[in-house]
């Protein structure tokens, strides 16, 4: 028996022992997609029983385009003084906030880029606000970036700022922005954005707050398999850290590969990392598993439609995935890379956990399930433009 083999039937046994980087790193250059499929669907229901797959119904909201930090993949900032810049009002964002509660919504994604002039002050009357005017809703807001960029323009350390934007109202800081927590790789592609070093840090004093957090993590920025890893193993690391202060850490770990349309990162493509950057089906397909099976320690693993399509989505609940996303109803990052289909009625995401084999199961923000109304089942709707 080979050691792939090996590792695969030490990971499918009822309580595995935990996955080195080294065994993990055999497992994603060698093993089969199919078994390592089937390993990750063993390690999920271990997790997770059950038949269900959760959804959240929530939407984005992009309070501000405007961002000092000019990450080469990220096709959706504008930097300061540029004549397509935007900024959003309290009223506006609200009236976004009330479309969401119309369709029985629980939580908004409020998230925009680093602004050089919004002040600590702003930030927490704009969750003040929020927090009085839509109660129910759970205001998961800005990432460990934003969170920094207000530190610098307040003069507070970044866990004094987390802890006047909690007591404002905010429910969760979510994990945008790790990309790839590998500074060789980070920094080549975000080169102000900051290192590894600092994300977690965020996320730590995030989490010592008891703020929702998520992971995440994005690839095909041409980072070796062993690099994936590595981001693993640092967020998995640090969900030890909560763990054993009895936190529950981050819910949940989520990633997509990177966009490379409308970015400098994409016209790098057409030079000599052509054949390098981005990542197919499989390769996302396998990154899922990896996960799944990696992380002893996070419960859910989230599969992303958005980035991969719905019928990838869907394949990702049998490679470890418990969770579809969310509705989103509006996007503005993803879908300034040229992905068109960005929306989804609750109705639709119900009916492509269903017709995967699975059962529909509402969730909210902090994975607790909702009542979940099983909606008359439409097709779901074709992105606005499909490729000839
Ligand atoms: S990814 Fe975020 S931090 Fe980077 S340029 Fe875009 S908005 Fe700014």
């Amino acid at each position: 028996m080979s050691r792939c083999q090996k590792i695969l039937l030490s990971q499918s046994r009822d309580s595995p022992p935990r996955l080195s980087v080294e065994d993990a790193l055999v497992l994603y250059d060698e093993a089969d997609l199919s078994e390592l499929m089937h390993v990750a669907s063993i390690q999920r229901r271990m997790r997770v029983p059950g038949n269900h797959v959760t959804y959240m119904v929530d939407r984005n909201v992009n309070y501000t385009n405007v961002c000092t930090i000019n990450c080469q993949f990220c096709s959706f900032y504008r930097p300061p003084g540029h004549s397509e810049t935007y900024l959003q009002t309290l009223d506006q964002i609200s009236e976004r906030i009330s479309q969401l509660e119309n369709i029985g919504g629980s939580r908004v994604l409020m998230q925009g880029g680093v602004h050089p002039e919004l002040g600590l002050e702003w930030y927490t009357d704009l969750i003040h606000e929020l927090r009085s005017r839509h109660p129910s809703i759970d205001l998961d807001c800005f990432s460990p970036i934003e969170i920094e960029g207000i530190s610098e323009i307040c003069g507070l350390p970044t866990k004094e700022v987390l802890k006047s934007l909690r007591d404002a109202g905010m429910h969760g800081l979510p994990g945008g922005g790790a990309e790839m927590l590998v500074d060789e790789v980070r920094l080549d592609v975000s080169p102000k954005k900051g290192s590894a070093e600092n994300w977690l840090k965020v996320m730590r004093e995030a989490q010592e707050l008891n703020l929702t957090t998520s992971a995440t993590n994005v690839i095909g920025f041409g980072e070796s398999n062993l690099h994936r890893l590595q981001h693993m193993e640092k967020v998995r690391k640090l969900q030890d850290k909560a763990v054993a202060k009895d936190s529950v850490g981050f819910t949940s770990f989520i990633s997509w590969p990177v966009m490379l349309e409308n970015n400098s990162l994409g016209r790098r493509e057409r030079g000599m990392n052509k054949y390098t950057l981005g990542i197919g089906s499989s390769e996302y397909l396998r990154h899922v598993a990896i996960s799944r099976i990696f992380f002893d320690n996070i419960e859910h693993i989230q599969a992303s439609w958005p980035t991969m399509g719905t019928k990838v989505a869907q394949m990702a609940l049998f490679a470890g995935a418990d969770d579809i996303g969310s509705t989103m109803m509006e996007e503005n990052v993803v879908s300034s890379s040229g992905t068109k289909k960005t929306s989804a009625s609750e109705s639709e995401l119900q009916l492509l956990i269903s017709r995967a084999g699975f059962k529909p199961a509402k969730r909210d923000s902090d994975y607790n399930l909702l009542e979940t109304d099983v909606i008359e089942q439409e097709i779901f709707a074709p992105p606005p433009t499909q490729p000839n």
